[in-house]
């Protein structure tokens, strides 16, 4: 597979490359560390995310390069599509991705759906910046800073800092490697986890007063509406991570983060559109209920999107713990 998606690198001569909404240190890294290799092979390169950048990852090299419209005229020949288990993941771009001729899956997703020309999905990858990497080796394209410190700050994002089960021995390999080839690891460190807003931490205060635990004590449920986003003036990217606090308590299983998203209540019905982050200690399979409710994810971290009420939503949840 490695060898094919090769083939159509080399041969490319105008490419999109695009990774999922809501972007994660992975998502960024790994769209950041392909395109500067692409750009060094002398590649027209497009680096498309629909989200804004969020501001812990605006320190990244070439990160104003990161586009959020794919202009009508544009024609591609190839489009690469990396951190995604669908390619509706990337959002309001994939009707335009769709067309383009030769689509290149590069991902690390357990629920991947196999979508695109061509493949590259290793579930055993800690992170689509992992697979990158070995792309660029492949290719014999040097690594430089800017591809070092993307690909860092995707492993490094990716493994919670080396913690999660996905952590593996690529991961410390790589990231040691990226060092060598510029990488400061506590400019990243600081960038990443050293500095949030005050409200980031208004708002991890009422995230941590919002927990629910399940009665068997197996579940816990941390709720994020529109009001406390606007209560601490922070944004979607300030809950990244907030969810690993309700991981971590003792005899929890599963975590599950519940965040009402920004559009406007379904006036006739009164429903609104919810994103449920889940995650899991290892040993229950969190991608099984993720798919189950048409989204995916990883075996212990998976997420979806779903229309409901707030009081149905959370019964729907904490009933899961009867399961675990
Ligand atoms: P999150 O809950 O957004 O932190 O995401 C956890 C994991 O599940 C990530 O690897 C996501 O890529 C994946 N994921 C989250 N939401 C979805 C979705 N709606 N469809 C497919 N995968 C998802
Ligand atoms: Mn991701
Ligand atoms: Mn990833």
């Amino acid at each position: 597979m490695m060898d094919q998606i090769i083939q159509h690198l080399k041969k490319s001569k105008h490419v999109l490359l695009a990774s999922h909404t809501n972007p994660d240190g992975d998502a960024i890294g790994s769209l950041l560390a392909l395109g500067i290799a692409l750009d060094w092979l002398d590649k027209k390169i497009f680096l498309f995310n629909e989200s804004p950048i969020p501001a812990v990852y605006r320190f990244l090299p070439f990160i104003e390069r990161i586009e959020h419209e794919i202009p009508a005229t544009l024609e591609f020949d190839t489009a690469v599509i990396l951190d995604c288990g669908n390619i509706q993941r990337i959002g309001k771009g994939s009707p335009a991705a769709c067309r383009i001729p030769v689509i290149l899956n590069i991902d690390h997703h357990i629920t991947n759906n196999n979508f695109g020309t061509c493949q590259l999905v290793d579930t055993k990858a800690c992170s689509t910046a992992e697979i990158v990497y070995r792309t660029i080796k492949k290719m014999e394209i040097p690594i430089n800073s800017a591809i070092a410190t993307s690909i860092y700050t995707g492993i490094l994002t990716d493994t919670g800092s080396f913690r999660f089960s996905n952590t593996n021995k690529s991961a410390f390999a790589i990231c040691e490697e990226m060092i060598g080839c510029g990488v400061n690891p506590y400019e990243v460190a600081q960038h990443v986890y050293g500095t949030y807003s005050l409200g980031r931490i208004r708002l991890l205060n009422l995230a941590l007063d919002s927990i629910e635990i399940s009665t068997n004590g197996k579940l816990s449920m941390m709720t994020i509406t529109q009001e406390m986003i606007y209560e601490t003036g922070t944004n979607s990217e300030d809950i990244d991570g907030l969810i690993n606090y309700a991981k971590r308590i003792e005899d929890v299983k599963v975590a599950a983060l519940i965040q009402e998203q920004k559009t406007d209540s379904n006036q006739s019905t009164g429903l609104k559109t919810f994103h449920v982050s889940l995650r899991s200690d290892g040993t229950f399979d969190v991608s099984a209920i993720a798919s189950a409710f048409g989204g995916g994810g990883h075996s212990s971290a998976a997420g979806f999107n779903i229309e409901t009420t707030l009081e149905a939503l959370k019964t729907q949840i904490i009933r899961l713990s009867e399961k675990i």
